[in-house]
């Protein structure tokens, strides 16, 4: 994984653009640049963790606040017909950014088991 300063540290202080979905005092949700289904974004946390784990050694609340803008994300962007959150976490799923992010997948029928 990358440095501690990622690119997902540098699109919420706003040095790099993103495609902004919805964004509130515990989340930025904005659209994956290499999108793997019809619908793809990622929701970041206001406060840093690398991983899920860390995520978890954060306060309730503010855990809480993350898992509901998750959903008010997917609400934004339509997907009445479902979705996935995926959290991809470490080497062997593939996590390539080493700032904790939920994937938003939707807009087509999603297959199961994923790869
Ligand atoms: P991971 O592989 O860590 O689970 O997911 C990282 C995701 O971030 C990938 O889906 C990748 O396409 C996305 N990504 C990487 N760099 C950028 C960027 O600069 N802008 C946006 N919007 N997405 C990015």
């Amino acid at each position: 994984m990358a440095d501690d300063d990622t690119i997902f540290d540098k699109i919420l202080r706003g040095e790099i653009p993103c495609d902004r979905v919805y964004e509130d005092e515990w989340v930025l949700c904005f659209r994956d640049i290499n999108p793997q289904a019809p619908v793809h974004a990622v929701v970041i946390p206001k406060k840093k963790a690398r991983d899920v784990g860390e995520l978890c050694a954060l306060a309730p609340d503010f855990v809480g606040g993350y898992m509901a803008g998750i959903v008010k994300a997917a609400q934004r962007l339509g997907l009445e017909g479902g979705y996935r959150v995926v959290f991809n976490t470490g080497k062997d799923a593939q996590q390539s950014v080493a700032y904790v992010h939920a994937h938003i997948l939707g807009g087509r029928v999603l297959g199961w088991p994923p790869g």
